[in-house]
Formats: structure tokens, sequence, C-alpha cells
């Protein structure tokens, strides 16, 4: 069986989807231009970067069964809150 893979996020309120195969991921200032360094090599691609607070998760499914998949919104590098979110957008 084939997961669903695809992805959507809330951007500044409005709900995007996301290239499949490339997640987000989220960097504080200081790791951020190591992060995009990783992005790149991992996953041949530059992000899209937005600030870490307009990214949100959306709800998956309707109703009593909404699911929604919070957002690990730490450094991958050191754990601290991220500050940058890395994110490949359909259509850019
Ligand atoms: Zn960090």
């Amino acid at each position: 069986m084939v997961m669903d893979k695809r992805m959507t996020v809330r951007i500044d309120g409005e709900e995007v989807e996301l290239l499949e195969g490339f997640p987000v991921r989220f960097a504080c200032m200081e790791h951020v231009e190591e992060e995009l360094d990783d992005y790149v090599n991992e996953f041949e691609a530059a992000p899209n970067t937005y600030r870490a607070e307009s990214v949100e998760a959306v709800a998956e499914g309707q109703g009593s069964d909404a699911d929604v998949k919070e957002l690990d919104k730490r450094c991958r590098v050191c754990g601290e809150p991220g500050q940058i979110a890395l994110l490949r957008e359909k259509g850019m």
C-alpha cells in the first residue's frame, strides 16, 4: 500500500501544496545556512524559505476525524525553536 504523501501546509493563512518528497524543515538563525546546504545536498533543489511562525499544519480529514499533524519546528541541528522554514512549494 502506498501512503498518500501529498502534503499541504498553511503559509500566512493560505493553503500551499508542497512538492512530493520534499519535507518541511526548520532551522534557527544560527544554523539556517547549514540547513540550506543540507537541503540542497539531500534533495538537489534549493528550498523556499519562510518565517517559521508563518507556516502551520493543515488538518487532514474532516470534523472529529480531523488529524492535525503538528509541525516539529525545532532546528534540526541544535533542537532550539526554529526561526526559518525550508520547504518546496508546488509550482515554484
Ligand atoms: Zn540551530
